[in-house]
């Protein structure tokens, strides 16, 4: 018999996936044209022309030797340097290399640290709506998810609540701003209310409760907004990064974790985390990739395109009469479910060849999450399926949309 775990996870195998392979299935029916595929955060836009050059330079200046050996299980000085660097001029922080292990995408740092962090029945605390895959990471080290929603008028975190679940078995809360599936930027108010609220439980009880930021999204935010950084506000912060998305590089794997000096048991940690990259078999971080991001650490990807897409699918929908979060990051809108039953939702949408993930999926039941990281014309497209979809519900049309 196999690990009992795993057949666990295969017979549950993620909902998100299962849309993807129906999406593929429907384009094989209907033309990949008439399916509009708002499953996956899988961003459709190319890489700055930055990385393309980042990489041609890494080929053609270092030794192969260099690029494609074994390196410190932490990754190339200089990377950990630069991505330093970056992130001091960004944030008005104070990192250098000791305080960078760079990691297979934000999933591998989130292994790493939690990895490094727990012992078995040790509690993480997330905050539904979440990131699906927060229980299988939590449970690869025999921890506990403790569940704790979000503030349902703004999907800010709940404070009280958050503090109220926390125990001396607590090591840490998961925080993800820009937030995946709600589209919400955690104000500088919650942050700061989060990091009263945990300093006075680590007194309380004599424990340390470490915050572990994942934050994929970070620079995927809309009009301004303000993502404040968190270590600057909580001492006990592990930031886990990606360039999944912000680089349009998902499939390359590459990210970093930020262990600042602050940390209690700042040596041990980075320590372990080095040790947990290596014991995990990610071994280090793609070499290649660590010397291309380390060439355009800076580089933008233009985020236009991601704005078009979320206003003319807000705009759209909320004049078709849907209670959508306006998103002020990352590339997922959140949809109130009219009548509640988020899974009788997807499937009426799915009649009209439009698939996106129920709420139930991120421990959230009563919305959806529509990913708008696809081409503009998936969502032109999609409009009189959206608009009909409407009808069924028995909505009333806003009239925005003869604007
Ligand atoms: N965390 C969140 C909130 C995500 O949405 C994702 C990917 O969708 C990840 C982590 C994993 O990112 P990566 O591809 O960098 O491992």
């Amino acid at each position: 018999m196999i690990s009992s775990k795993m057949i666990k996870l295969t017979q549950n195998n993620s909902v998100i996936r299962a849309m993807f392979e129906e999406g593929n299935r429907l384009a094989a029916e209907y033309g990949r044209e008439n399916v509009f595929d708002f499953s996956l955060g899988n961003p459709n836009f190319p890489s700055p022309p930055a990385v393309k050059s980042a990489l041609i330079d890494v080929l053609e200046s270092v030794e192969p030797t260099e690029i494609h050996g074994y390196m410190s299980n932490a990754g190339f000085p200089s990377t950990r340097s630069a991505v330093a660097d970056f992130l001091n001029g960004a944030h008005g922080v104070s990192f250098s290399a000791d305080n960078i292990i760079m990691s297979v995408g934000a999933a591998g740092g989130l292994n790493v640290v939690l990895k490094t962090l727990l012992n078995p029945d040790d509690e993480v605390i997330a905050i539904s709506p979440y990131f699906v895959e927060y229980g299988n990471y939590v449970g690869n080290y025999d921890g506990k998810l403790v569940v704790v929603p979000a503030n349902p008028a703004d999907f800010q975190p709940d404070t009280a609540k958050i503090a109220a679940a926390v125990t001396e078995k607590t090591k840490a809360v998961i925080i993800n701003t820009p937030n995946n599936p709600t589209g919400v930027v955690y104000s500088e108010a919650s942050l700061k209310a989060l990091a009263a609220a945990l300093e006075a439980k680590q007194t309380e009880l004599g424990t340390s409760i470490y915050i572990i930021s994942d934050e994929p999204y970070r620079e995927l935010a809309y009009d301004g907004a303000f993502v404040p950084y968190v270590t600057k506000y909580y001492r006990n912060t592990l930031v886990c990064y990606s360039w999944s998305k912000s680089l349009s590089l998902p499939g390359e794997r590459i990210g970093y974790i930020v262990v600042p000096s602050e940390l209690d048991e700042y040596q041990l940690i980075f320590d372990a985390a080095s040790i947990a990259t290596r014991v995990l078999g990610f071994v280090n971080a793609p070499s290649l990739l660590q010397l291309a991001v380390e060439r355009c650490v800076s580089a933008q990807t233009d985020i236009g395109a991601y704005d078009a897409n979320r206003r003319l699918l807000y705009d759209s929908l909320t004049s078709f009469g849907f209670d959508c979060v306006l998103p002020q990051g990352a590339f997922y809108m959140w949809v109130k479910v009219p009548d509640g039953d988020d899974k009788a939702f997807v499937a009426a949408a799915k009649k009209h060849n439009i698939l996106f993930v129920p709420g139930t999926s991120f421990a959230c039941p009563g919305y959806v999450r529509i990913a708008y990281c696809v081409g503009k014309s998936t969502i032109e497209h999609s409009l009189p399926g959206f608009s009909k979809l409407a009808e069924e519900y028995g909505l009333e049309k806003t009239g925005l949309e003869k604007k």
